[in-house]
């Protein structure tokens, strides 16, 4: 949705209207009237269930598919398939049980979807305590048509519920008569149902009337002679049904309620005063109820005569001096009224405590409606996308109030807003504070260091949020913005942020609700981006890149504010359950806030200059001469020819210090981070891998992957010859990662720490490269933002798996689906409980060409059929909690769009696959390496044998010699095949990339054992990182391809290339 498209509101205040028309066929808005004055005719009032009086499960359902990924209309078409001998219907009519409808119904919905749809997750929604509540509006009508004398039945198409009882949640007291299809054995709209119920009520048709919000049920009631209302809005429905029977049905004031107990005041004191003030005298009696909202100062509704106000009082007792300024509301309220800011009327402040015990100010009623779930059910997208920009512009109106003309300018401090708000709830947060909240303490630190630089100074409400709007009751228009009492002069950004936290809630939290289980595209609702850009747009300044910070600060603050309510109860009345419940919810609202803190460290990270053309003296430099000869034939130079576009990316950097500044900054700071967190926590991640919890992910290693994305040390695999937009990654060259890389290298837990291990990597890779937009969506984003992992299922026992034309492994197709089976064994990842993907290679064609029979498949984990037989060890190490697994593949069902680039494409995917990722086992071979020497070194100087320390004897130096050679030689070629990649790309790099797997994993594994053997025996255990190392640089002699498949490609590609020197063919004698 543009934000542009937005902005045309003469259009949407059509499309408004037309819905608005829609719901109310035949009548105009606005132009209702009863049609009975006096004596009413009817007798009854028919009710349905589902639609009418509560949620209809056809709405529930589009709601339901949107968040589960299920083609939208899926449960409609399953609804009517087969008419009236389908699953739905039958079900309804008692003639199957539930288990029997789950079975039939979810099989033909997975028809439809062409995907599994776990239909009971539906059922239980569409039953669940949350949605099946009845609409207030809908029991307010039935005690009123009950209070005169009418009865009231409800006629529904039910079903039973596996307990054996229907399922009813209503207060079957409201009714005289209940018919249920599902124990009646019909169902709507057979006409004997509703002659049924008239039967029970005792009545001709004639004298009822009856609501449902479906076309043929209506139909089928008004042919019998039943008056009929179809009802698409409860609301409008009840002002229909209002004006056939003659009589008030809506009487109350929306949102209220009886004065609490502790909240009452003094009636009569109250009624005095306002007399007085009104001037108004024959009255009768006063109407005082309060309203829900305005929990922190106390809300009342008065209707005296013909006026109806509001009271807005402090709360009784002793008050912080600065708190509860309702003195402050009164006069923001009193100064915009005339500075075009739709606010309540507000008519007098009175600051004498003694009329009602404290002081209050009063102002006019403003009727309209609230709404209170942010996700606007009910209404239509249009209707939605209306409704948020009303918000936002209405914002927008309340940032340009004149400060000076409206007298506000002394109404707060100017200037220095986000940084004394800081402050302020840090302060809150550390008095309330009762343990200690890891989120809490990283943004304590993070938000001071990251204050916008430039901040405007205008009104700001505080508390901005729909809930806090009246709306016109027919079209998208805020008639008054209230509860001001957290208002003052700030930067108001600060407001646009708040007003968006709703996003980011669950539909279920209990305090604000939230729609972040929805798609807010589909339900017409901005984004956070466009909301923000709309704002930008209509105040006409520049688009802001940090509003991830305002978003971590608005969190931030909700968690100081809610660490105060827990705290509160537990030093009160609270049971400890809430009290309990309130406390997490303060850490769920700081683990937000982070994830924007790390979203916003991540933005400036991307942003920092790119890479700079290089400086000579700090590494060797191959210069960009042209070198390529003929096709096929190579040259030995490190620069491959270049095209002009590949000359711009620099030469081979042998060392670090020769990388450009802003890569240079990211090496410091690796380096720095592995030092101050990596390493000190290896023991205790070692402990892990050997406790009894190995197969559950640390939450040390989450703790710290949150740490580096804030620092951007994140996803900086990615190269840019993948990535060149920078939309993924960090956008580095494979080069300037195999720096980056070797430093990850050094210990064996640090890839993960910076989401750049393997198997996800090449995962990320593929799905970069050939992933469709919506399977990027579903993969790759939770991928990137380290939210699951993933694993790569390609090897299986039966077969010699290096060469991957043996796989056998079948993907075959079955209606809109593949199914797939096979035995693969050495699955890495694959145990790792955040593991949700699968990348499947199998084959679709064992008849095509041999390198066309394979094709690749995403696979959910949670597909039925896939079964992990057991973890396997290298050297008795299980590499927890990720492993590798023996896993059989039984009948997996996966929709037709989970192909990657479509049938026959495997072997070019897997190829691609382990482009750039090829060598970054490579690049962390030299790191194990370096380490080890590191090691090595340290050791042999500490330690003494046969009258000299070890350091002194010759085959000692000698070892130490030959690893500072070797691991030289190795990242050299290292660095020359990534350089390649860089400049030519992976194909051009073909040899280097075979010859640098040749050579790491047996340099590494020499290396590593001649540390092990200086140690002696410690060398082997779990004391030091080396005997780790060493098994897997055995492994990845197999694990990357075996040597021998290396080999063989560096021979082969060795004898294409013509000899450098001519010699004759025979020898010279
Ligand atoms: C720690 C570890 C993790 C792994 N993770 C994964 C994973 O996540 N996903 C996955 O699918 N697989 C994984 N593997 C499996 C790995 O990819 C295979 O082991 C590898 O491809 C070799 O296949 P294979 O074991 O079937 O050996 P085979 O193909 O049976 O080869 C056995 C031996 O035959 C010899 N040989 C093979 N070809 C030639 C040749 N052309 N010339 C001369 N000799 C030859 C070599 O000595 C070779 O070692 C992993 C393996 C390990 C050890």
């Amino acid at each position: 949705m543009s934000v542009r498209k937005l902005f045309q509101l003469s259009a949407l205040r059509e499309t408004w209207k037309t819905a608005a028309m829609k719901s109310t066929p035949g009548r105009q808005q606005g132009v209702l009237r009863w049609t009975h004055s006096g004596g009413c005719s009817y007798r009854a009032v028919i009710f349905d269930m589902g639609g009418v009086l509560m949620p209809s499960p056809w709405t529930v359902a589009a709601e339901w598919e949107a968040h589960n990924r299920i083609p939208s209309g899926t449960i409609r078409q399953a609804f009517v398939r087969d008419g009236n001998r389908g699953p739905w219907m039958r079900f309804l009519r008692g003639e199957i049980t539930t288990e029997g409808f789950l079975e039939e119904f979810g099989r033909l919905c997975s028809e439809i979807a062409k995907t599994s749809v776990p239909v009971n997750s539906f059922l239980s929604l569409i039953t669940s305590e949350q949605l099946a509540k009845q609409f207030p509006v809908m029991t307010q009508a039935i005690s009123q048509i009950r209070a005169r004398g009418l009865q009231t039945a409800v006629l529904t198409n039910n079903f039973c519920l596996s307990n054996g009882e229907s399922f009813l949640p209503l207060d079957r007291k409201q009714f005289d008569v209940v018919v249920e299809s599902c124990l009646e054995g019909i169902s709507k709209p057979d006409p004997r149902i509703y002659q049924l119920c008239l039967q029970r009520l005792s009545l001709q048709p004639s004298e009822a009337i009856f609501l449902d919000d479906l076309g043929p049920n209506v139909k089928a009631a008004a042919s019998l002679g039943i008056h009929t209302i179809k009802v698409d809005h409860p609301e409008t429905a009840v002002k229909e049904l209002e004006a056939l029977l003659g009589f008030p049905l809506c009487v109350g004031v929306p949102n209220t309620g009886p004065v609490r107990k502790t909240m009452e005041i003094a009636e009569a004191a109250l009624e005095k005063y306002l007399k007085g003030l009104l001037g108004t005298h024959d009255t009768g009696p006063m109407e005082l109820l309060q309203f829900d909202h305005g929990q922190s100062n106390p809300t009342y509704y008065i209707r005296l005569a013909d006026r109806q106000l509001v009271l807005r009082k402090k709360p009784p007792g002793t008050l912080l001096p600065s708190a509860h300024a309702i003195e402050r509301e009164f006069r923001i309220m009193k100064a915009l009224r005339n500075a075009d800011v739709p606010v309540p009327t507000v008519l007098d402040l009175c600051e004498d405590s003694s009329i009602i015990g404290t002081p209050f100010y009063l102002m006019e009623y403003c009727p309209g409606i609230i709404y209170k779930d942010p996700s606007l059910p009910g209404l239509e997208p249009s209707q939605r996308q209306a409704i948020y920009t009303a918000m936002n512009q209405v914002l927008c109106r309340i940032h340009s109030v004149d400060l000076q003309a409206t007298g506000l300018d002394s109404f707060g401090k100017q200037g220095d807003y986000i940084p004394r708000q800081v402050q302020t709830w840090t302060k809150q947060y550390r008095a309330a504070e009762t343990s200690s909240i890891p989120a809490m303490e990283r943004l304590i630190q993070w938000l001071p260091l990251h204050l916008p630089r430039q901040q405007r100074t205008t009104v700001v409400h505080g508390d901005f949020r729909l809930d806090n709007l009246i709306f016109h009751p027919e079209k998208a228009e805020v008639l008054a913005v209230l509860d001001w009492e957290l208002s003052t002069l700030g930067d108001p950004f600060a407001d646009v942020a708040y007003s968006c936290l709703a996003h980011y809630l669950p539909s279920s939290f209990p305090m604000l609700r939230g729609f972040r289980d929805q798609d807010v595209t589909q339900l017409g609702i901005p984004t956070v981006e466009e909301y923000f850009r709309m704002y930008c747009l209509h105040m006409g300044i520049s688009p802001i890149d940090n509003w991830n910070f305002y978003m971590a600060f608005s969190f931030f603050r909700v968690a100081a504010i809610l660490q105060g309510v827990y705290r509160r109860s537990l030093t009160g009345q609270a049971s400890s359950a809430t009290a309990k419940q309130s406390g997490k919810l303060t850490e769920f609202m700081a683990e937000l806030a982070w994830d924007f803190a790390t979203k916003e460290g991540f933005r400036i990270f991307k942003e920092m200059p790119a890479t700079k053309p290089l400086v000579r003296s700090y590494h060797a430099w191959a210069g960009s001469r042209p070198q390529r000869t003929p096709a096929d034939v190579r040259s030995y130079s490190t620069v491959a020819a270049a095209s002009p576009s590949q000359e711009t990316k620099g030469g081979l950097i042998i060392s670090p210090e020769g990388l450009s500044p802003r890569v240079r900054k990211l090496y410091d700071q690796l380096l720095q981070f592995m030092e101050q967190n990596v390493y000190p926590l290896e023991p205790e991640l070692q402990r892990h891998q050997a406790s009894a919890d190995r197969w559950s992910p640390s939450p040390r290693i989450e703790d710290l992957k949150e740490k580096a994305k804030a620092e951007g040390l994140w996803n900086l695999f990615l190269p840019l010859e993948t990535d060149p937009e920078k939309k993924y990654g960090a956008g580095l060259t494979n080069m300037e990662y195999a720096h980056l890389c070797e430093v990850m290298g050094m210990s064996l837990y640090a890839s993960e720490i910076f989401n750049c291990s393997a198997p996800d990597t090449g995962n990320m890779e593929l799905l970069v490269r050939y992933g469709t937009e919506e399977q990027k969506a579903r993969w790759l984003v939770p991928l990137l933002e380290g939210r699951i992992r993933s694993c790569f299922a390609m090897t299986e026992p039966q077969v010699a798996s290096s060469d991957a034309s043996n796989i056998e492994a079948s993907i075959r197709e079955e209606g809109g689906s593949y199914v797939l089976n096979g035995h693969k064994w050495w699955i890495s990842g694959i145990l790792d409980p955040r593991c949700k993907l699968c990348v499947f290679m199998g084959k679709t064609d064992p008849q095509a060409p041999r390198h066309k029979q394979q094709s690749i498949v995403l696979v959910p984990m949670d597909t039925p059929g896939i079964n992990v037989i057991r973890p396997l060890s290298v050297y008795g190490l299980e590499d927890a909690p990720g492993g590798h697994g023996e896993v059989r593949f039984k009948d997996v069902r996966v929709p037709k769009e989970n192909i990657v680039l479509g049938p026959g494409r495997g072997f070019e995917i897997a190829q691609g696959r382990l482009g750039p990722g090829r060598i970054h086992h490579c690049m962390r071979l030299i790191g194990f390496s370096e380490r080890a020497l590191s090691l090595m070194k340290t050791r042999v100087m500490s330690r003494t044998a046969f009258g000299k320390p070890l350091v002194e004897h010759g085959t000692i130096l000698a070892d130490i010699a030959r690893s500072r050679v070797d691991i030289e030689q190795a990242r050299l070629l290292v660095l020359k095949a990534a350089h390649l990649m860089d400049v030519a790309g992976s194909k051009a790099a073909a040899l280097e990339i075979a010859m640098i797997k040749m050579v790491a994993p047996s340099m590494a594994y020499q290396v590593i054992d001649r540390a092990i053997q200086a140690f002696g025996a410690a060398g082997l255990g779990g004391d030091y990182p080396l005997a780790q190392f060493f098994a897997w640089a055995r492994a990845l002699r197999f694990a990357d391809g075996p040597d021998e498949v290396h080999r063989l490609t560096v021979a082969k590609m060795e004898l294409k290339n013509p000899s450098r020197l001519p010699e004759p063919a025979a020898p010279r004698v």
